[in-house]
């Protein structure tokens, strides 16, 4: 991706190069679109991209930039998107054969909230099918290679979005995180993932997975810029009757006045089950111990601490994560989600999509979720889950009471190649360290801490923080990053 002029360039830098007038919101689009047409073709991040669609929206913020009009001073910038999230009159297909031809009537509140802003939605990005996978390979389309080695996963399921950014497609990239959707690719793609608190962005617009535990969030290339797209897709929806009656905003302002800070006076925790017998690769291991070292050397205190439940994590997760969709994928029924395709009626629809189902994975979620919601099994495994999913919520908060933060591992490895782990055990084995925060509704971020010495690949450090501390957990992350 070398010597494009806009390669790692955060959306801040290219705001105040725009509001200097250094170019044209047309001249940025056009750079990315035939950027994109350069590099896609190798690491096919995007399932749809319109370029007149986004060069009439660039043409748009520009006329309002000339008057005066600006909508915010982003006015102009393009943003990917994860094809979870719908845009107006754009297709939302999940990565689904189901959902190919699907074109959404309106725009998911976190979008809206963009427009709203000047941002320009920008493609509709890769993901493995419904959101259920650690790779994008599960997409139903096609694979997303990893920007950084063609040969490897770009993670999942945002991997589409973490690709996006990671080759300079768009300068941001929204995603989405039920067990770690956000921060795996962010980590396996060398980029920053931020999952908000659970309420703190709107659900609205975005194609329910795990309703307890989705969340939307950005993909950066910097802490800055994650604080900034927070601000803006975040705040309480009316739309969505889990979102927070919380004030929106603020976090761009708490990292931009905090920059030259130290952590001193921070406590960081390291929780023992992350690290001792996690199966940490050497590569991974290194890196961590660089990252603890530098949490002292910023001045922070770092302690041990125990998440005593964490072993349960990964089961309690695919328990009911699986009942959640599978109550929620019933509505898929090849009538109801195709009505707006274009140029076709109901039945045409009908019959086209009713050949192209669910691909093996979301059955075997559907079926594993069907079954423990089973009158005979419930008690056994779906509120047993749910009993353990409070004591797994109880550790992060008894955690909390002695420090800050938590440092952990994103992963136990660094991206893998392609086809390395078919079993889907594996795959589920791998969402280890970021599961247990959606189960908890706290917040967390990926950022990049450094490289593995065996393969060269990114490899990223968790930050952890309690609902709605957000402004200090991006406070913590760009103090990290801005010294690696
Ligand atoms: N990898 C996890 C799963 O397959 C998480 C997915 C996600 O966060 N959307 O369910």
């Amino acid at each position: 991706m070398a010597g494009f002029k806009f390669a790692d360039r955060p959306l801040h830098v290219i705001a105040d190069e725009l509001n200097d007038g250094a170019y044209s919101c047309a001249e940025l689009s056009e750079a990315f679109l035939d950027h994109v047409a350069a590099e896609d073709g190798k690491v096919r991040a995007f399932l749809k991209l319109d370029g007149e669609r986004v060069l009439e929206a660039a043409r748009a913020a520009d006329a309002r930039r000339a008057a005066g009009q600006a909508l915010s001073e982003f006015d102009g910038i393009p943003i990917g998107i994860k094809d979870c999230i719908v845009a107006k009159d754009e297709t939302c297909s999940c990565a689904s054969k189901l959902l190919e031809h699907v074109v959404s009537p309106y725009d998911s509140t976190a979008v809206a909230r963009l427009k709203a802003r000047g941002f320009i939605p920008f493609g509709r990005l890769n993901m493995d099918e419904f959101a259920m996978g650690s790779s994008c390979e599960n997409s139903a389309f096609q694979k997303t290679a990893n920007p950084r080695d063609l040969a490897r996963v770009p993670g999942g399921s945002s991997g589409g979005s973490a690709a996006c950014v990671a080759a300079s497609f768009a300068p941001a990239a929204l995603g989405s995180d039920t067990g770690g959707s956000i921060r795996q690719p962010a980590a396996f793609c060398g980029i920053v993932g931020l999952k908000p608190t659970y309420g703190r962005v709107s659900r609205h617009g975005l194609v329910a997975f795990a309703s307890s535990l989705d969340q939307i969030g950005p993909m950066t290339h910097d802490v800055l810029d994650a604080a900034i797209l927070l601000d803006v897709i975040s705040g309480h929806d009316p739309m969505d009757s889990t979102s927070l009656p919380v004030a929106a905003g603020g976090f761009a302002d708490a990292v931009r006045n905090d920059a030259g800070s130290s952590l001193r006076g921070m406590r960081i925790g390291l929780p023992k089950e992350y690290f001792t017998g996690a199966g940490l690769a050497p590569g991974v291991a290194r890196v961590m111990e660089e990252n603890i070292a530098r949490a002292r050397e910023l001045g922070a205190e770092v302690i041990d601490v125990s998440l005593p439940h964490t072993k349960y994590a990964v089961a309690v997760y695919y328990i009911i994560a699986t009942a959640e969709a599978s109550a929620n994928l019933a509505r898929f029924d090849g009538i109801r989600y195709g009505a707006r395709v274009e140029g076709r009626d109901l039945v045409d629809t009908y019959f086209k999509t009713r050949g192209a189902g669910f691909g093996d994975e979301v059955k075997r979620r559907i079926l594993l979720g069907t079954y423990v919601l089973s009158s005979g099994y419930y008690d056994a495994y779906y509120l047993r889950a749910q009993k353990v999913r409070t004591l797994i919520r109880r550790d992060f908060e008894e955690a909390f009471r002695t420090c800050d933060l938590l440092l952990t591992p994103v992963t136990p490895n660094v991206a893998f190649k392609f086809g390395e782990k078919s079993d889907p055990l594996q795959m589920y084995l791998s969402d280890i360290f970021t599961i247990a925060l959606n189960l908890s509704g706290n917040c967390g971020i990926s950022i990049p801490g450094g490289s593995d010495f065996e393969t060269g690949m990114p490899v990223g450090v968790q930050l952890l923080a309690p609902a709605l501390e957000e402004a200090r957990l991006l406070r913590a992350a760009d103090c990290f990053m801005r010294g690696n």
